[in-house]
């Protein structure tokens, strides 16, 4: 475990709000309420649970927290530090933060985008880590609201280049169609935004052919693919986003020994190792090669070998691509 936390790590699939973990979680309720107050004390009691090992369907009711916590400016700007100083302290080096952009009477989705983008900022720097945005689509909310979300990444790109980088298309699988998505989502690549689709979390074979039709620069999950899509991955060099803990503890897959990570690796196609929602499911990128590890009995060096080739399946540019290689090859010496 120790190897595993201090080799330098790439974080691709990271929900912004499902990252937080208890502890930052408290953290920031004791900031924004004040550790003496009754919004505090209430807060404590709902944690209970979660500190004494929740289970799964208690981890979501964690996303209706955070979100809670980060419905004004200053809860979402320290959320996102948090996170990010979280991250940092995994020995993560390079992070890509996905996060729905939300408005409430206190907030639009412009400020949000602009809270989260300043946050990172200075967040960055203060925890040296290398941090990319992808706002999300929440396929479970209207068209209007992607087209929203996808009109402002575009107008925040002109002068964020290096920053936001990208769209995800995501949110409970079982709602929304993506055939309704394609054309906000083809505006977005035609703007020069690399697309992480979710996509095959459930068991959806009409779904799954729309997307892989329409084409993406990365899958998210994946747990439904065939083989001859896992085929049509591997031509197109497009890699799946493997989250083991979050898929087990939502129970998309029973177990770590049944991911499909086992099938991805025999079959050499390209794929990742990411947290997904480090808060949510109680897990750091270290625990999940740690994980992958133990189920499917890699080595130090493939799991070196892993980080590298989420490096460059990263939406870095070049250059940041050249400091992660040379930081990870020089931590594995
Ligand atoms: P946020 O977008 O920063 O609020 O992060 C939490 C949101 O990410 C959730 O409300 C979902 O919409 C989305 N999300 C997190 N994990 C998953 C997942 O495993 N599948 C699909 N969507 C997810």
């Amino acid at each position: 475990k120790q190897f595993l936390r201090e080799i330098p790590k790439v974080e691709l699939h990271a929900h912004l709000n499902g990252s937080l973990n208890i502890e930052s979680i408290k953290q920031l309720a004791e900031e924004l309420y004040g550790e003496q107050t009754k919004e505090f004390a209430a807060l404590c009691k709902r944690f209970i649970k979660f500190e004494e090992g929740a289970k799964m369907n208690d981890c979501f009711e964690k996303f209706g927290f955070v979100h809670e916590l980060t419905a004004t400016k200053r809860g979402l700007q320290r959320a996102t530090e948090l996170v990010i100083r979280d991250f940092a302290a995994d020995n993560v080096i390079y992070v890509e933060l996905r996060t729905t952009p939300k408005s409430n009477e206190k907030m639009s989705r412009r400020d949000y985008l602009q809270t989260v983008i300043d946050a990172i900022k200075s967040a960055s720097k203060q925890y040296k880590i290398m941090v990319k945005l992808l706002p999300s689509i929440n396929r479970g909310e209207p068209l209007a609201v992607a087209e929203e979300t996808v009109a402002l990444a575009v107008e925040f790109a002109q002068t964020e280049p290096d920053l936001i980088v990208g769209i995800d298309f995501s949110g409970n699988p079982n709602l929304g169609k993506f055939s309704d998505f394609t054309a906000v989502l083809s505006l977005a690549r035609n703007n020069g935004l690399q697309l992480a689709v979710h996509c095959g979390e459930v068991d959806n074979p009409r779904e799954i052919q729309e997307m892989l039709k329409f084409g993406m620069s990365r899958c998210g999950h994946g747990t439904y693919l065939t083989e001859a899509d896992y085929a049509q991955l591997k031509e197109k060099n497009i890699p799946i986003e493997c989250c083991l803990t979050s898929n087990v503890k939502s129970g998309t897959v029973a177990n770590f020994n049944d991911h499909h990570f086992r099938q991805l690796m025999a079959a050499d196609v390209p794929r990742v190792i990411c947290t997904d929602d480090c808060g949510v499911f109680d897990t750091t990128l270290s625990d999940e090669f740690h994980w992958a590890m133990e189920s499917f009995g890699l080595s130090r060096s493939q799991c070196v070998d892993l980080t590298v080739e989420a490096m460059k399946h990263s939406f870095a540019t070049p250059q940041e691509k050249r400091i992660m290689q040379l930081l990870i090859t020089e931590r594995a010496k």
